[in-house]
């Protein structure tokens, strides 16, 4: 196949192959927009780079061949020494990882040609600094050099100087340190820097590919669910340059705001800088609009060029542009990654613009930012110690105590403390650090810092560009107009005002989740909850699945009906019985004789009539499925090893109780390895005669009861843990004996759980006994993989995750190819039997945006899911209808 596309030959839609940037250079380059001319090297290069450690055998030809191509349109060459033709070497994979990989400037410069830049430009100072950066990026990126060496020579220099300020180096000087640089690359590497162009963009370019798996990148990648083998494309694009006078510069810009969705000019601007100087951060930029007195021609060309962008994508544009001595160059957009709230903003005033449907707007929001939306917000009533205020970077409400190091915030959150990064910016190695943290706040940088962009990318709150802040890293010390802060005291951020508070300030739930809970009216005037109430009433319209809720109370059900839920689709009554009543189950599984278990039972069923009642009153009128008692007995019993030592310690005092002696004996039968493939289930209510009835009947008399009293229940018996016929069989009949006792046979369906691979295979006999299945997914995926899902996520997936074998845990997301599969079956296995059996799934996967979409595909007629995601899971269902 072929490996290099010429930024003319490719378009947007050829991500997976040229990688974000690639594609949409291409596709500005063929919208006539001023890019400068390159070529991308496909991902494809990068995977086989990566499977075999060694370039394709074609790729050397193909990039002669591009080269050649540029050479000729750029009319200069690669090392031609009185002027040269110098290329960027950037990656570019198909998701956007922001600042995780490689970039290499100013590739083909050299000792010859370092001179031929310097005539040609007509400041040596700018082709020596060129120079220097080449060897600097390239040491560190290319050679694995440790940066430091190269700072440090910088600092010695300014040192030997007496200044602190790069701009007092001058050609000569930055001519020295390019000689001390090369030095140390050779001393570090045993070998030169190399001077032939093609081998630095050989090199360059293998480092790129490389980068894919560096550290920082696996990590990015576990964060924001990126599989693990896409590899990356790289972009060679010829330099244009940001730094040669006032007269250029560099910047970003975003054709809405970014973290409202509101209409206007938004970016940064850096005066004669390179690109990689606004990233970071490093220095202050100034405000897009100030373009515009700095140099018009340049500002109007850019707003025309981001008009000609939104118009085409018809979307959010971020941008990255330079101007080199007064002409506009563009080097990167794409569609630009937005705040939650700006999602929900952007899509609807695109509609009232009429640049898209509704069906498209509830496209372009995810289930996922709606759930951000939910957070809680600071109590704007609350007394707050106002810090200080910069820039909201990333929603949220944040408190926790200062940590100045990505290893404290690690090291904290594992004590189970919360904390706030505060750093003067961040960079990629700051990463887990980042992620340990409930924000981050930073003393520089803008909207596009990095600090700003990961955190928006993780939904994590952050303030940045907080220049009161003195930050004393080493002193462990922020100091701000007179007071000091210090490592340890606890700070509040906000990421949607950029305040920054002193204490932790309380919170009150986000307006969003007061429009769910009926008290703030789509209409009173917050803009958000108007966007959402649109997305998610067009969302309910379109969408095919029904969506309950997994609740045990009358609170959870009444919340989950008020956030929308359709009934509940599983009540787990194993939780009914802790607490208090954990007494009466342990005098039912001590029971020597049918009177003591019966007595036992008689205790518990009363109880359990008062939960069904509040129940099936929370959801008059809607279903609710009830699933009879599941867990492993145990779990009601003491721990084994603790009551065989208060045995042992009471025997050797000859004080042993009588009843401690007869539990431990209890306890000791009823141990299991494997709990989780023991005594549960339906196996359970067919070893102890009575449970399941106990259940039953006070469900059918609560039923009974409300109907008596002009109310609408509808309750449904769902048996778990079902693998064969038979066993449904068995329990179907006892649970129709006390249905008909009581008179309710008719009106209230019998029902299993499809949780074992045996039961989604036979699914066809298992339908003939059964009036609806629920999918458990989180048994299927725990029976499937054979992953017990109680110890997993500690012991081993971490390093599945880092190794690529999956993206995401299966028990978050539903793993298509293995359980999803056996869900397949048994949908169409059931149906098979019962064209128009009721099918749900009510495991965890039923509230996860990624398998909503599956279980829409596959045909279910609902999921469950907790109260808190049932709006998510109403987006979601709605956006898999489109
Ligand atoms: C399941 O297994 O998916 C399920 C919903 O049941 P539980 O989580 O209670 O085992
Ligand atoms: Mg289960």
């Amino acid at each position: 196949p072929k490996l290099v596309y010429d930024f003319a030959e490719g378009n947007k839609d050829m991500k997976q192959l040229l990688g974000g940037k690639g594609a949409n250079l291409a596709e500005m380059t063929n919208l006539g927009l001023p890019v400068p001319p390159g070529f991308t090297i496909t991902a494809d290069a990068c995977r086989a780079y990566l499977e075999t450690g060694a370039v394709p055998d074609d790729l050397a030809d193909e990039i002669d061949h591009h080269v050649h191509l540029l050479e000729r349109k750029m009319g200069k060459k690669l090392g031609q020494a009185d002027d040269p033709l110098l290329v960027s070497v950037r990656s570019g994979a198909a998701v956007s990882m922001p600042g995780m990989m490689e970039t290499v400037l100013n590739v083909g410069l050299n000792d010859d040609s370092v001179n031929g830049l310097a005539h040609h430009s007509g400041t040596p100072r700018f082709a020596w600094d060129a120079y220097r950066r080449l060897i600097q990026m390239f040491g560190k990126t290319v050679l694995g050099m440790d940066g430091d060496v190269f700072e440090d020579a910088i600092e010695a220099l300014k040192r030997a100087k007496g200044t602190h300020d790069d701009l007092d180096l001058d050609a000569d000087d930055l001519r020295t340190l390019v000689g001390t640089f090369k030095q140390a690359v050779l001393e570090h590497t045993g070998r030169e820097f190399p001077q032939d162009p093609r081998t630095q963009m050989d090199l360059a370019i293998e480092a790129v590919f490389g980068s894919w798996n560096s550290d920082r990148a696996i990590l990015y990648r576990r964060q924001e669910r990126i599989a693990a083998d896409l590899g990356t494309a790289v972009n060679i694009c010829s330099m244009v340059f940001g730094n040669l006078g006032m007269d250029s510069g560099t910047g970003v810009a975003f054709t809405r705001d970014p973290s409202t969705g509101q209409p206007g000019v938004y970016g940064d601007y850096l005066q004669n800088a390179q690109g990689e100087d606004v990233v970071a951060g490093i220095r202050n930029t100034v405000p897009l609009a100030d373009l515009e007195q700095l140099d018009k021609t340049s500002y109007d060309d850019l707003m025309h060029i981001m008009a000609t962008l939104e118009g085409h994508y018809r979307d959010l544009c971020d941008i990255e542009f330079t101007v080199e001595r007064g002409k506009l160059w563009m080097l990167q957009t794409r569609v630009g990654k937005r705040t939650a709230a700006a999602a929900f903003r952007i899509a609807t005033s695109l509609i009232d613009e009429g640049v898209i449907g509704t069906d498209e707007a509830l496209q372009r929001v995810k289930g996922a930012q709606l759930a951000q939306l939910m957070f809680p917000r600071f109590d704007t009533s609350a007394a707050k110690d106002l810090v200080t205020k910069a820039i909201g970077a990333s929603p949220g409400a944040a408190s926790g105590q200062v940590v100045f190091t990505s290893a404290a915030a690690v090291e904290a959150a594992e004590r189970g403390d919360k904390v706030i990064l505060v750093r003067r910016e961040t960079n990629p190695d700051d990463l887990h650090g980042m992620i340990a943290a409930q924000g981050v706040l930073t003393s520089r940088g803008g909207k596009t810092s990095h600090a700003a962009v990961v955190a928006r990318g993780m939904g994590k709150t952050c303030v940045c560009g907080a220049e009161e802040l003195d930050v004393n890293v080493a002193q462990g010390t922020i100091t701000v107009r007179g007071t000091t802060l210090s490592a340890g005291e606890l700070i509040s951020i906000d990421g949607t005002t950029g305040e920054v508070f002193r204490g932790e300030v309380p919170v009150v739930p986000s307006p969003v989740v007061q429009y769910f809970e009926g008290t703030l009216a789509p209409d009173a005037g917050d803009e958000l909850v108007a966007s959402v109430h649109r997305l998610i009433t067009h969302a309910d319209e379109v969408r095919r699945l029904g969506v309950r809720t997994n609740a045990d109370t009358a609170d959870d059900a009444a919340r989950a009906r008020r956030f929308g839920a359709e009934g509940i689709g599983l009540c787990r009554t194993e939780h009914m019985f802790l607490g208090e009543r954990r007494e009466s189950v342990e005098r039912l599984i001590l029971a020597d004789d049918d009177a003591e278990r019966e007595a036992a039972l008689a205790e518990l069923e009363p109880l359990q009539r008062g939960d069904f009642l509040e129940l099936l009153k929370a959801m008059d009128g809607l279903p609710v499925t009830i699933r009879l008692i599941d867990p492993p007995l145990h779990e009601f019993l003491p721990s084994m090893e603790e009551l065989a030592v208060k045995v042992a310690v009471a025997r050797e005092r000859g004080s042993a109780s009588e009843h401690d002696v007869t539990l431990l004996a209890a306890v000791e039968r009823l141990h299991e390895q494997n709990p989780m493939l023991g005594l549960r289930g339906v196996r359970l209510g067919l070893v102890i005669p009575g449970l399941f009835a106990m259940q039953v009947r006070a469900i059918a008399s609560a039923a009974v009861e409300l109907r008596a009293r002009g109310k609408d229940p509808r309750p449904e018996i769902m048996i778990p843990l079902v693998g064969a016929v038979q066993e449904l069989q068995l329990v179907r009949d006892e649970v129709s004996r006390v249905l008909t006792e009581v008179g309710v046979d008719r009106e209230i369906p019998i029902g299993t759980m499809i949780e074992l691979p045996r039961a989604a295979v036979i699914a066809d006999q298992i339908a003939e006994a059964a009036d609806f299945f629920s999918f458990g997914t989180n048994d299927l995926t725990q029976t499937t993989w054979g992953f017990s899902r109680d110890d997993v996520e500690g012991a081993f997936f971490s390093r599945y995750l880092e190794k690529g074998i999956f993206a995401v845990s299966p028990f978050e997301s539903i793993d298509r190819e293995g359980v999803g599969a056996l869900v397949r079956t048994g949908v169409e296995r059931g149906r098979a039997t019962k064209p128009d059996l009721k099918l749900g799934v009510c495991g965890e996967h039923g509230g996860d945006p990624d398998s909503i979409h599956f279980f829409h595909e596959v045909g279910l007629d609902y999921v469950s899911c907790s109260p808190f995601r049932i709006p998510v899971a109403r987006l979601e269902a709605g956006r898999a209808a489109l």
